[in-house]
């Protein structure tokens, strides 16, 4: 509490501060953290608690201190309509590999905006071209209240892409081509993939 609230404060006015616990504590650690969180200056608290606990959830998001967001606890739309008519949450993290794909994670969206809950664009570090495919399925979303945080390219150490995606100003540029703007080096991809003749070798000597 005292390192994130020193952070809060270090940034004041120039940013704001999120905690994702990943699940980490328990329903009475979350009901005392919130309010010092909240204290703190900090706007959203993701996945406080277990997955499992849709209950625990709706308590701690009707307790109001900060706003909760589902991540682990959504994966996909009949989480999304579970969470929702719960009211268990104020936000939902949209990840289209954490709701079933594309179609999934465009139904958990509808889902939200029908129960006035937020929008946040999440990701599970995907490479170029789920990142590609999450900013497109974002862009269609009416509200994306929370932003979203499409960096899995710039962790990855080898680029499929013949024009890798743009990052500039903390943002990922759109590249204006057709479809999803993007096209495959498939002589890298080749070298990748791990059913290559050379993958087979390396698996079997
Ligand atoms: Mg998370």
């Amino acid at each position: 509490m005292a390192h994130v609230a020193a952070i809060g404060k270090a940034l004041e006015g120039r940013g704001e501060v999120r905690v994702d616990v990943n699940q980490a504590w328990s329903e009475s650690e979350a009901i005392w953290a919130a309010r010092r969180l909240a204290e703190a200056g900090v706007t959203l608290i993701e996945q406080p608690i277990a997955a499992e606990n849709h209950a625990g959830l709706e308590r701690l998001t009707k307790l109001a201190q900060v706003p909760i967001m589902a991540d682990e606890a959504l994966h996909g739309p009949a989480d999304a309509f579970a969470l929702a008519g719960a009211q268990a949450a104020d936000v939902f993290a949209v990840k289209i590999a954490q709701s079933g794909g594309l179609s999934g994670a465009a139904q958990v969206a509808a889902i939200a905006a029908a129960a006035n809950i937020d929008l946040y664009g999440g990701t599970m570090l995907e490479g170029a071209v789920g990142t590609i495919a999450s900013a497109q399925l974002f862009s269609t979303f009416s509200a994306l209240k929370w932003g979203t945080e499409l960096f899995g390219p710039l962790l990855l150490t080898e680029e499929i892409l013949t024009e890798p995606l743009r990052y500039e100003q903390f943002s990922l540029q759109l590249p204006q081509g057709p479809g999803l703007g993007i096209t495959l080096d498939w002589n890298k991809i080749e070298r990748l993939r791990r059913d290559s003749t050379q993958g087979a070798s390396i698996i079997t000597s």
